[in-house]
């Protein structure tokens, strides 16, 4: 009978994230890590970085509910976030660090794929991160 190998903890499991874009009165992108079975969620108006320099505001918002993860079309008018949602990348990512004083994920995706890193950004208030891509 075949072993299957042993897990080597919550750490190296891969988890589901999406990038939406979402075309509300303001334009911005939603990033999504799927964690503890919601979609804990920050609003990136500017998108995930590219190059190690960037440095991209990310405003925690509300978790989702898992299935939202392959949301696309329109919210209507009058509903919180009325506008159209589409996605801009989607794939897997792999936890280094959660806490409060940093997160560090390894993501995969079709379009994003590296380590990212969000630190609180203290000056701007609670709920802010800075969203930066590492090396
Ligand atoms: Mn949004």
């Amino acid at each position: 009978m075949n072993k299957e190998p042993a897990a080597e903890g919550p750490n190296v499991a891969s988890l589901r994230f999406v990038l939406h874009e979402h075309f509300a009165k303001h334009h911005h992108f939603d990033f999504r890590l799927e964690k503890d079975n919601v979609l804990k969620s920050w609003a990136v108006p500017k998108g995930l970085p590219e190059i190690p320099k960037d440095r991209r505001l990310a405003i925690e918002t509300e978790d989702h509910q898992l299935s939202f993860i392959r949301f696309t079309g329109t919210i209507p008018e009058g509903e919180y976030g009325a506008g159209e949602v589409k996605i801009a990348d989607a794939g897997t990512y792999r936890q280094v660090v959660w806490s409060r004083e940093k997160i560090e994920v390894v993501l995969s995706g079709q379009r994003f794929s590296g380590t990212y890193v969000f630190v609180p950004f203290k000056r701007a208030g609670r709920g802010q991160w800075l969203l930066m891509k590492k090396g």
